[in-house]
């Protein structure tokens, strides 16, 4: 039984924490299985720019149904797959479905919908990303401008010498960068600086508590005031109602996502959304 009292300096055991490496073992066998069989599909969560309400962009959020287990959350399996080294397959199959499927809104008539994409530092670290992107975009013919690459903060510090010149070399294909979940971890300014990318998204904890709490109030507004003088534009993720809207659009945040609009919802459902709410 975990044993973690009070003043005491030595942790025995922490159950949860071996429950949770026996989840992740078991998630990354059944893995294997589930890129054979196509058992994954991604959804589609569409991005709205604050000052025309309209969607510009959707993001593509990896689902996996097992079908014993039901639904994993990508919060789950993805660390499961960087673990066990899945996570260069998936990230590959993540790319190449997005990028198909824009392909597929084109010949029902959609127009083109800027995609984002999350990429793992995984990715980046094994030094394979820029061609795996390159191949994509040969093989689906899409306009790399409407392709953005979303990398988490942390996972950029991780090698950041290394992720300078990726992320350079994916810029100079076209395609575009943001650093996802900003603000939750340890970053650099003098990096941020140095990374060449279009923009930041504000991590879902920051937005959570606007607009009541001080704290966050005051972080997403620094956040955007430093984004917009170096060059980038801000996106926040996880807002959920009118007033963190409203927050968002009157400290200059540029795009928003959210419960408030829609969640990621399968690709058909997303062109009903995207025609209803552009008809
Ligand atoms: P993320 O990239 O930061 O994606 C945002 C997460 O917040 C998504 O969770 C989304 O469904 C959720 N979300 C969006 N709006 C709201 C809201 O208003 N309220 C709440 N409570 N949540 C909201 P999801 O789909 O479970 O994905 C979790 C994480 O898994 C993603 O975080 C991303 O880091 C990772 N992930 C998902 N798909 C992929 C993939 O294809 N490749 C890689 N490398 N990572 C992925
Ligand atoms: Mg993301
Ligand atoms: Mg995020
Ligand atoms: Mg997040």
């Amino acid at each position: 039984k975990a044993k973690r009292d009070g003043g005491s300096q030595v942790v025995f055991y922490d159950e949860s924490q071996s429950i949770e490496a026996t989840e992740r073992f078991s998630i990354g066998n059944n893995l294997f299985q589930a890129m054979k069989e196509l058992q994954f599909e991604l959804h589609y969560q569409p991005q709205i720019d604050l000052s025309t309400n309209r969607i510009v962009g959707v993001e593509a959020l990896a689902r996996w149904t097992h079908p014993q287990l039901g639904m994993i959350s990508p919060a789950k399996f993805i660390p499961a797959a960087e673990e066990n080294g899945l996570i260069e397959e998936i990230g590959k199959w993540s790319l190449i479905t997005a990028c198909q499927q824009m392909n597929l809104w084109k010949a029902q008539g959609l127009p083109s919908i800027r995609m984002s994409v999350n990429i793992s530092g995984k990715q980046i670290t094994s030094g394979l990303l820029v061609d795996s992107v390159k191949k994509v975009l040969n093989d689906t013919g899409i306009n790399p401008n409407h392709l953005i690459l979303e990398i988490t903060e942390s996972s950029v510090m991780q090698q950041a010498e290394l992720a300078v010149d990726t992320l350079k070399a994916l810029r100079a294909l076209g395609v575009g960068v943001a650093i996802d979940d900003f603000g939750t971890d340890y970053s650099s300014l003098t990096y941020l600086k140095r990374f060449k990318i279009d923009k930041l998204k504000i991590d879902r904890s920051f937005v959570m508590g606007l607009p009541e709490d001080k704290e966050d109030a005051a972080i997403v507004k620094a956040i955007i005031a430093m984004s917009h003088s170096l060059g980038f534009s801000v996106i926040a993720e996880g807002v959920e109602t009118e007033t963190q809207k409203l927050f968002m659009l009157e400290n200059g945040c540029e795009e928003m996502q959210g419960y408030l609009f829609s969640p990621a919802v399968p690709a058909d459902k997303f062109a009903e959304l995207w025609s209803k709410h552009h008809s």
